[in-house]
């Protein structure tokens, strides 16, 4: 860990200091904060990364809900329900759906995953400069919450007419949301202090 610490919003310089659990530091300049106490380390987030890169293929191949009308079954994946909504003339709706239940996730746990893999080694990652900056702007994009409470809401109402049961895509994704929620606490910025090229 280096000895200094830059301020990112006016640049002064400070002397690092361990801080202890809870703790940020702030600049004392412009009360940006500086850093804040990092509970996991990268090989722990990397971890993190693949199991949760595991259960999002898990929550994209598995069924969602099972519906069950007359004597029927019929099991809808995520995929299954974004290709249906697009042939019954709601291209955009399943564009949307796409967009933040399938890209942006999946976008951001590789891209999570990537810089991890370098840090390890101590070391920014190839195109480390745009990949934070993406994950910056894709972090609101990603709407598991959203949609796993949707989805279970739509199961108790929907339940009135049919015979609707949930299915493991949906509590996979309910595991998928738990762990981009401790994603999005865990304080990237440090990662900034690493050296270019190889270690
Ligand atoms: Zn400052």
């Amino acid at each position: 860990m280096p000895a200094l610490l830059v301020c990112h919003h006016c640049d002064t310089v400070y002397r690092r200091r361990a801080l202890a659990r809870g703790e940020v530091a702030r600049c004392r300049r412009c009360n940006a904060e500086l850093e804040r106490y990092q509970r996991l380390n990268e090989d722990a987030l990397l971890a993190l990364a693949l199991a949760a890169i595991v259960v999002f293929v898990q929550a994209n191949i598995w069924p969602i809900v099972t519906l069950g009308l007359n004597d029927q079954q019929v099991s809808a994946t995520l995929w299954g329900t974004i290709l249906a909504m697009w042939r019954d003339g709601f291209p955009l709706v399943a564009m949307l759906v796409a967009a933040t239940l399938f890209f942006s996730p999946l976008l951001q746990l590789m891209l999570l995953g990537w810089l991890l893999w370098f840090a390890r080694r101590g070391r920014r990652a190839p195109g480390f400069r745009r990949a934070m900056l993406a994950l910056h702007y894709l972090g609101p994009w990603t709407m598991s919450e959203v949609f796993v409470i949707g989805v279970l809401v739509a199961i108790v109402k929907a339940h009135v007419y049919f015979d609707v049961t949930p299915d493991a895509g949906i509590w996979a994704y309910g595991a998928l949301m738990l762990l981009i929620t401790v994603f999005s606490g865990v304080d990237l910025r440090p990662m900034w202090d690493l050296g270019e090229g190889p270690a």
